[in-house]
């Protein structure tokens, strides 16, 4: 279970995090949205400690993220042992960043083994396992810059799925694809979400957040305004700000 506790953030006098609080519960999705700059983004890269924060915390499973407690201070953690704790987390951006000097197969098993998790004969076990999961067997020996947007994605993907992350982190994972190409992607992330692994999404996809999301999270300015159900959220929105957001996309 992911703990976010009154998290903030300020770039200088800017405050991208304004007092988040939010718990994720284990094998749930969890959809964020949002209008440009309210903090998604932010937000998500706090939970991997790509991002550092003025105040709060946030705890998987217990464990401090980015740092350790002593009495009643937190100390930020050495790069090595947050590098350790990132294997928690798998991170997916809007635009795949795939390994280009790398194969397919080369791309999903780089990090098991540099990480030590698994020798090559079992990482590519098990990335051929998870290409069947997105669908691309096929294509392990193809270069990154030879698929489709989409396939590139589902790549990304199971890259990201080779550490066994306890929670997988999406940013707008499908908004730099051509239209006929996000229905695949969004596909793959249904089949996780139905396999239990605890997934963030930040996606403008309202269909899919009806579809599969557990919970759906309002932010505005750095703030969570409103928090519910799909049902809740997005059929029956409380704040202005969401009611006028989903008027917008949809
Ligand atoms: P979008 O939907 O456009 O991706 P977002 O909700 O993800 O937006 P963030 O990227 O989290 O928003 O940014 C929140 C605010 O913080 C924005 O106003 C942005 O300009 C600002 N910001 C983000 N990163 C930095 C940075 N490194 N330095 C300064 N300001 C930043
Ligand atoms: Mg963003």
């Amino acid at each position: 279970r992911i703990e976010i506790s009154n998290l903030s953030k300020s770039y200088g006098i800017f405050k991208a995090l304004n007092d988040v609080s939010l718990t994720i519960e284990p094998g749930t999705v969890t959809v964020i949205l949002g209008p440009s700059g309210s903090g998604k983004s932010t937000l998500l890269r706090t939970i991997n400690h790509l991002e550092r924060v003025d105040e709060g915390f946030i705890q998987i499973d217990g464990e401090y993220v980015g740092y350790r407690r002593k009495g009643h201070k937190l100390y930020e953690l050495k790069e090595k042992a947050i590098l350790k704790q990132r294997i928690n987390c798998g991170y997916v951006f809007q635009n795949f960043n795939l390994f280009p000097h790398m194969t397919v197969l080369d791309n999903i098993i780089e990090a098991p083994i540099v990480h030590g998790l698994l020798n090559r004969k079992q990482a590519i076990e098990r990335a051929y396992e998870l290409l069947d999961t997105v669908g691309l067997r096929e294509k392990a020996n193809a270069w990154p810059r030879h698929l489709s947007g989409g396939q590139q994605q589902r790549i990304a993907i199971a890259r990201a799925l080779a550490l066994n992350p306890k929670v997988m982190l999406f940013d707008e994972p499908t908004s730099a694809l051509d239209p006929e190409l996000v229905g695949e992607v969004l596909d793959v992330i249904k089949k996780l979400a139905e396999s239990g692994v605890t997934l963030v999404v930040v996606t403008h996809e309202i269909g899919f957040a009806r579809q599969v999301a557990d919970r759906v999270v309002f932010m505005v300015e750095g703030a969570i305004v409103e928090t519910g159900s799909a049902a809740q959220v997005l059929d029956n929105p409380r704040h202005h700000r969401t009611r006028r957001f989903l008027e917008k996309v949809l």
